[in-house]
């Protein structure tokens, strides 16, 4: 049996701190409910806090009013967060001085290449390129940096995740030297991620599995900057019997304006809760209830293999 969130051997456990970190591209969809509503349960059902961030460090990513969509509708739903908000805009200073850390200690080098440059070379599994590279071992002459990468160490990163399990990724093989300081001069999602989860003390992770593929980069980077790993459960995205991410059909739907106690319902059906018929009926503060008291990590799916039924 993997290790279970929430599930703790003779160790006196810390204070479980968890997080739902959403990214303003949009207005809140299904699957962002699903990571809010595991990772509030998993932290909530063990006493600890649960903090809300505002992913928005990808400035020209983010829709003018998104994020404030997003905090009403969690608000519909009936969420309560710990704490202030944190807005990853806010925090250029803070990554800079991770960024600065990293870079006295060797673990960087400026790239030159550009996205042109970088079009021929293979596909890592994320889908973005792979860098071949080119400015490992120092520029060439006359080539100006655009870019800062991290120089990335050999050899497999390995973590235990408490739904999909065993995790294995040679990040160097696999992604290659990927980018904290980018050619626009905004820091890179991955550093943010991990400097944000290392201040605010999270002890679990528990997220989307499309998230699945930055875990072992962020764990790169945790090593690095001498921060503690949390613990991660990835959970599943919707697919189809032949194993197809269903995200468009049934994970990308909005859910503004919709029945909150319906679909609350709808998303522990779709972690394997089984929760009882008549449950959406009986009101929001009861299926709040429900949920605390039978939340059972062990009985998430490690992949849905068919759509989410809509009951709304
Ligand atoms: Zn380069």
């Amino acid at each position: 049996m993997k290790e279970v969130l929430g599930s703790h051997s003779g160790v006196m456990p810390g204070p479980v701190v968890g997080r739902f970190a959403p990214s303003p591209s949009g207005p809140l969809h299904f699957g962002s409910l699903v990571a809010a509503l595991g990772s509030c349960l998993s932290a909530r059902s063990q006493g600890g806090q649960w903090l809300l961030r505002i992913e928005d460090v990808d400035v020209p990513r983010s829709v003018p009013g998104a994020a404030e969509g997003i905090l009403r509708t969690l608000e519909h739903f009936g969420f309560e967060w710990d704490g202030p908000v944190v807005w990853q805009s806010q925090r250029t200073a803070v990554y800079r001085e991770a960024f600065e850390r990293l870079k006295a200690g060797a673990h960087l080098f400026p790239c030159a290449c550009t996205r042109k440059e970088m079009a021929d070379s293979a596909l890592a599994r994320d889908g973005t390129r792979r860098y071949p590279g080119t400015c490992r071992d120092g520029l060439a002459p006359g080539r100006v940096p655009r870019a800062w990468r991290l120089r990335v160490p050999p050899g497999g990163v390995v973590f235990d995740d408490a739904v999909q399990g065993r995790v294995v990724e040679d990040v160097l093989a696999d992604v290659g030297d990927f980018v904290l300081l980018r050619a626009d001069g905004l820091f890179a999602y991955q550093l943010a991620v991990v400097v944000d989860d290392g201040e605010a003390g999270v002890t679990e992770v528990v997220r989307g599995a499309d998230l699945l593929d930055s875990t072992p980069r962020q764990i790169l980077l945790q090593r690095l900057l001498g921060l503690p790993q949390p613990a991660y459960a990835h959970l599943p995205v919707a697919a189809n019997a032949a194993g197809e991410k269903l995200s468009k059909q049934t994970l990308a739907r909005a859910v503004e304006g919709m029945a909150p106690a319906a679909l609350l319902v709808e998303v522990l059906d779709f972690l394997g809760q089984a929760p009882p018929s008549g449950l959406a009926e009986s009101g929001l503060p009861a299926v709040w209830a429900w949920s605390l008291a039978n939340w059972a990590p062990a009985r998430i799916p490690r992949l849905r293999l068919a759509p989410a039924p809509a009951h709304v």
